[in-house]
C-alpha cells in the first residue's frame, strides 16, 4: 500500500504554522520536505500550469475561506439517501483506475484544507437540531485515511464527533491506516467504512490500495476497538466470473467480521460521467471497465444494462440476507425504477430512506446496551 512516505514535497499555507495539525505534519514528515508558503494560491497554480498530468506525489495544506458542509452532490433522477459531506481536500495518494476524481478535478496536486477550526465551528452550527441525526463523511474527494499516518487527522474528527450526540462520522477509505484510531474514546459517534471488491480487482484496478487482507485485518482491529463498521461494494465490476467472486468476497468479509457489527453495506454498479471512458483507456488496454456495453442515463452517467444492474444487486443483496437478514444494504444512485425492480420498493423521500438508516442505528445501539458492551452511546 502507498504510504505518505511517497509524497516528495509538502506545501503549508503560512497561516496554518501554529495548529495542531501542521505540528503532527512536521512531526511525522520524516525526510519529506515541507516548505511553509504566504502563497498556497501561486503553487497551486505553478502546478496547474506546469503539470502536464496529476502530481499525487505533492500535498499543499491550506487556508479554506468556503463552507466546508453540503449535501452529498448525489445524481439528477436518483434515489438519494440524504447523506452530508464535509469536505477537507481533494486528491489522493492512491490511482483507482475507475475514479471520477480524475475528470472531476481542476488540480493536479492533492490539498488538504487545515483550518479545522472553522470546520468544526460550522459544524456545531449545522448540526445544532437535536431532532435529527445527521450522516456526515469526509470521503468524497479523497480517501479518509489514507494519509493519516501523517496528518492523525482522524484524531481531531473522532474526538470532535464523540462530542456530538446527534451525528455520525463515516470515514472512508481503501487503506489499513486505523493505528490512530484505536486507543480514542469514539463512544460510537464513528463508523469505519471500507470501499471493497474482490481481490482480482483490487490488483488490477485499484493501485496503491491495501489489499483485500489488510482492508479486513484494519476492520478487525477497529471493531476490536468498539466502532461500528460500514461496507460499500461500490463499484460493482461486472466481469466474467463476478456472481462467484463477489460471493466469495462476502464470505471472507463476514468470516472476519460478526454482521452485527456492521451498520450499512451500499452498492452501487460501475458508472462514469462522459470523458472517464477515454481517461480509463489512456492508461492501456483493460477489458474489465471498457469491455461492457454501457449505457447512458438521465443524469449523464453511463451505466451497466438495467437487466446486468439488476441481476447484479438481486444476486449480491441475497447472499447478504443469507448471511444475515437484519443487515442493511441499500442502493447508491440508482433510478427509482432499478430499485422497485430490485427491492420491489422505492424510498418515497430521501427522509424515508434516512430513516431506514436511524431503524439501523437504533437497532444496533439496544443491541450493544443490553448486551452490556458500553460499545455504542445512544443518542
Ligand atoms: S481511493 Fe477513492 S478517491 Fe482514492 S483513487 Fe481510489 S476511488 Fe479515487
Amino acid at each position: 500500500m502507498l504510504a505518505p512516505d511517497s509524497l516528495s514535497k509538502i506545501y503549508i499555507d503560512r497561516r496554518l504554522t501554529e495548529t495542531p495539525l501542521v505540528a503532527n505534519i512536521s512531526e511525522r514528515a520524516g525526510n519529506t520536505p515541507l516548505v511553509f508558503t504566504d502563497d498556497p494560491e501561486g503553487v497551486l497554480r505553478h502546478y496547474r500550469e506546469n503539470s502536464a498530468a496529476t502530481q499525487k506525489d505533492i500535498l499543499i495544506v491550506r487556508h479554506f475561506p468556503g463552507r466546508f458542509l453540503s449535501a452529498c452532490p448525489g445524481s439528477d433522477g436518483m434515489v438519494c439517501c440524504n447523506y452530508a459531506v464535509f469536505n477537507l481536500g481533494y486528491g489522493c495518494l492512491f490511482d483507482c483506475h475507475y475514479c471520477y476524481l480524475q475528470q472531476f478535478l481542476n488540480s493536479p496536486v492533492q490539498t488538504l484544507y487545515g483550518n479545522l477550526d472553522d470546520l468544526f465551528a460550522e459544524l456545531d452550527f449545522k448540526t445544532r437540531n437535536p431532532r435529527v441525526h445527521f450522516r456526515i463523511g469526509t470521503g468524497e474527494y479523497t480517501d479518509s485515511l489514507a494519509l493519516d499516518p501523517l496528518t492523525g487527522l482522524s484524531r481531531f474528527l473522532v474526538n470532535y464527533f464523540a462530542s456530538l450526540p446527534n451525528a455520525t462520522l463515516e470515514l472512508k477509505t481503501k487503506s489499513s491506516n486505523v493505528e490512530l484510531l484505536l486507543d480514542l474514546d469514539h463512544r460510537g459517534h464513528t463508523v469505519v467504512a471500507w470501499s471493497i471488491n474482490p481481490e482480482s480487482v483490487i490488483e488490477n484496478l485499484e493501485p496503491g490500495t491495501a489489499s483485500l487482507s489488510e482492508r479486513l485485518a484494519a476492520a478487525c482491529k477497529v471493531v476490536e476497538a468498539g466502532y461500528q463498521v460500514a461496507l460499500h461494494l461500490d463499484p460493482l465490476i461486472y466481469f466474467e466470473g463476478w456472481e462467484k467472486e463477489y460471493h466469495n468476497l462476502l464470505d471472507q468479509v463476514f468470516d472476519a467480521i460478526s454482521p452485527d457489527r456492521v451498520r450499512w453495506i451500499s452498492l452501487g454498479t460501475y458508472r462514469y460521467a462522459p470523458g472517464l471512458k477515454e481517461k480509463v483507456q489512456a492508461r492501456g488496454p483493460d477489458r474489465m471497465l471498457t469491455g461492457p456495453e454501457m449505457v447512458q442515463a438521465k443524469d449523464g452517467k453511463y451505466r451497466y444494462l438495467k437487466t446486468i444492474r439488476s441481476q447484479m444487486y438481486v444476486s449480491v443483496r441475497k447472499k447478504i440476507e443469507t448471511i444475515d437478514p437484519a443487515l442493511f444494504s441499500y442502493l447508491c444512485m440508482e433510478t427509482r425504477r432499478t430499485w422497485q425492480d430490485v427491492v420491489g420498493s422505492v424510498p418515497d423521500s430521501k427522509k424515508n430512506l434516512d430513516l431506514l438508516f436511524e431503524d439501523r442505528r437504533r437497532a444496533l445501539a439496544s443491541a450493544d446496551s443490553s448486551s452490556g458492551s458500553g460499545r455504542v452511546t445512544p443518542a
